[in-house]
């Protein structure tokens, strides 16, 4: 009996260590995951999941225009296939895109089959569009494993995480200034500030936008795209 105790009990240990280890944002087992670059410049890239959703892709994009950033956005292969006059807008407003994986799945027992079927068709839709830039790619959740990193190793592609996700905060979440005044304090030279503003849900999110970007300028930080973040000089 105690032995089955003892073995129960590791068991679950090692389910939670595994679960534990699939949502961390600073280390994987394979290949390299970028949660911020160090860097003394004062740099920041605004990272946005999800969609591109027909109801909200054009007021965001004449926001970041109206500002005069450029985002990164990670989009899935679903929305994009839907929605493909979106991604267009995304990118010829000089945005970076992103791979979020085909249907938003949890990517952590995926058969090797499914985790390569996600990544390709979301690539392929987002080429079918006529994007011609880097595909950087995030998993959905922030969730992976053995199988995910293993494949994106192979590929030589980089998982980018973020170091700002003020959204997971319920009580920031509901309330635009509290959600920028977070961000403003807390984003360092290098850092990756995750939001996401492509559905109706989102509406605090969209309207905190503006505030953290002004914010951020009046510190003195510049908005990159990824791919420029992940090229800056590292901290001497
Ligand atoms: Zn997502």
């Amino acid at each position: 009996m105690r032995k089955i105790l003892v073995i129960a009990a590791a068991f679950v240990a090692a389910v939670y260590g595994l679960w534990q280890l699939s949502s961390a944002r600073s280390f994987q087992l394979f290949g390299e995951l970028i949660q911020r670059v160090e860097t003394d410049d004062k740099v920041v890239a605004l990272t946005i999941d999800d969609g591109p959703s027909k109801r909200y892709t054009n007021e965001i994009v004449a926001l970041l225009a109206q500002q005069q950033v450029k985002a990164t956005f990670f989009i899935t292969g679903k929305e994009a296939e839907q929605n493909p006059d979106e991604v267009r807008l995304i990118y010829q407003a000089g945005h970076q895109l992103g791979n979020h994986s085909y249907s938003h799945p949890r990517m952590l027992f995926m058969s090797p089959s499914a985790v390569v079927s996600e990544i390709e068709r979301t690539d392929a839709a987002i080429r079918a569009a006529g994007y011609q830039g880097e595909i950087l790619f995030r998993p959905p959740y922030g969730k992976k494993l053995l199988v995910l990193p293993w494949y994106l190793a192979q590929q030589q592609r980089k998982t980018i995480m973020w170091d700002l996700e003020p959204e997971t905060d319920p009580t920031l979440a509901a309330d635009a200034q509290a959600m920028a005044n977070y961000v403003i304090e807390h984003t360092r030279p290098g850092s990756i500030v995750l939001m996401h503003l492509m559905y109706q849900s989102r509406q605090s999110s969209r309207e905190a936008l503006p505030l953290v970007i002004k914010g951020l300028k009046q510190r003195g930080y510049r908005f990159v795209i990824v791919s420029e973040l992940l090229a800056m000089p590292l901290q001497t």
